[in-house]
C-alpha cells in the first residue's frame, strides 16, 4: 500500500487513506464502510477518521466502522453528524501519533460547517476545492466560498490536494470554456486523460497546479477569463462578482 491511497466509493467518491510512520492510517470521509472494511481485510489499520462535512456520502460509513478501530473520529461541530468523538475548529492543531501535526481550517461555502485538514504536505478539503473546480454553494455565500478557497490557495504550493470526488475531466470542460487560452491546463488535461484511461485517479492534485489551471482560483486574472466575459457580455468589476458569476454559470453548464 502506498502512503496516500484513494479508495473509490459510490459513483465518483474517493475515501482517502493516509498512512503514518507507525503503520496506522487516517481515513477521510468514509461515506461507505464497504471499501474501508475491504482495505482493513487487506492490512489497513485505522488510526483516526477525519470528517470534512455532514453530507451522507462523507459520513455514511461511520457507524459500521466504529467497531473496527479504537482511535477518534474528528469532525466539525454540526448536529447533523452523529459519531464525532472530537469536535475541531479553525486553527486547531491535531497531534496524532505517527503523523505530523494537522491543522484544521474552516472552509465554509459548500456547507456552513465544512472544514479541511492539512499537515502542510497534504490537504483533505472534502467538497470545497476540486481539481479544476470547486464545490457547489449549498449553504454558503460566494463570499464565504471565495474566502475559503483563498485560504487554501495560500498553502505551500507542493501541498497534495486530496479532493473527495473524481470530477476533474468534467470540470475541465468548464475550465476550458471560462478560460479558453491556458496551455498549462491543456497539458494537464492531456495528462489526466491518460491517467483516467489507465484506470488511475486524476488525484491528488497540487496547490500550484490548481492556481495555474483552476478558474475558481484565477478570478484575479480577469484578462484571462475571456470565456466568462463572452458568456456574460461584460466582465464583472470585482473578484467576488467574477467568482459568483463563474459559480452560477457552472451550476447550469452542460
Ligand atoms: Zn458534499
Amino acid at each position: 500500500m502506498t502512503v496516500l491511497q484513494a479508495l473509490p466509493a459510490f459513483e465518483d467518491n474517493y475515501i482517502w487513506c493516509y498512512r503514518g510512520n507507525e503503520g496506522g492510517s487516517i481515513v477521510v470521509d468514509p461515506g461507505d464502510a464497504g471499501p474501508v472494511l475491504a482495505a482493513i481485510a487487506d492490512g489497513l489499520r485505522i488510526a483516526a477518521i477525519f470528517i470534512t462535512h455532514h453530507h451522507n456520502d462523507h459520513i455514511g460509513g461511520l457507524g459500521a466502522l466504529r467497531a473496527a478501530f479504537t482511535g477518534s473520529v474528528y469532525g466539525p461541530e454540526d448536529a447533523r453528524i452523529p459519531g464525532i468523538d472530537r469536535i475541531v475548529r479553525h486553527d486547531d492543531v491535531l497531534q496524532i501519533s505517527g503523523f505530523r501535526p494537522f491543522r484544521v481550517m474552516a472552509v465554509p461555502g459548500h456547507t456552513r460547517s465544512h472544514i479541511a485538514y492539512t499537515d502542510s504536505s497534504v490537504l483533505f478539503c472534502g467538497d470545497t476545492l476540486f481539481s479544476l473546480g470547486c464545490g457547489r454553494l449549498f449553504e454558503g455565500s460566494p463570499e464565504q466560498m471565495l474566502a475559503s478557497l483563498d485560504r487554501l490557495a495560500e498553502l505551500p504550493e507542493d501541498t497534495l490536494v486530496c479532493c473527495t470526488h473524481e470530477y476533474t475531466l468534467s470540470n475541465a470542460r468548464f475550465a476550458a470554456a471560462a478560460e479558453p487560452d491556458n496551455p498549462e491546463r491543456d497539458h494537464l488535461i492531456d495528462d489526466i486523460k491518460a491517467r483516467r484511461g489507465s484506470g488511475q485517479p486524476s488525484l491528488p492534485s497540487r496547490i500550484v497546479i490548481e492556481k495555474a489551471c483552476n478558474p475558481f482560483l484565477r478570478t484575479h486574472f480577469p484578462e484571462r477569463l475571456t470565456g466568462l466575459k463572452e458568456h456574460l457580455g461584460f466582465m464583472p468589476e470585482s473578484r467576488l462578482a467574477r467568482f459568483a458569476a463563474l459559480r452560477a454559470w457552472k451550476d447550469q453548464f452542460r
